[in-house]
């Protein structure tokens, strides 16, 4: 969380640094338990999202781009001519 949060001040926005695992989807709302008892749902903007293959559950790239995916194939035999 940053400073300007912490201490309450310049509340118009919150950032916050969290950590999530990468088999679930990513939020777009979070629910606050608030003093009293009170739920409120908060909408989630993300400036930056990471590549996301779902198969491998892995950051950086595409199911289509996935190395678990490639497809081996044999080779042309060459002709010697
Ligand atoms: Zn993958």
């Amino acid at each position: 969380m940053d400073n300007a949060t912490a201490v309450c001040e310049k509340l118009a926005y919150a950032k916050c640094f969290i950590e999530i695992s990468a088999s679930i989807l990513l939020p777009s709302t979070i629910t606050l338990d608030l003093e009293g008892g009170d739920r409120i749902d908060i909408p989630v903007d993300y400036e930056w999202t990471p590549l996301l293959c779902k198969k491998s559950v892995n950051f950086g790239h595409t199911e289509a781009q996935c190395p678990t995916t490639r497809v081996w194939r044999q080779k042309e035999p060459t002709t010697h001519q």
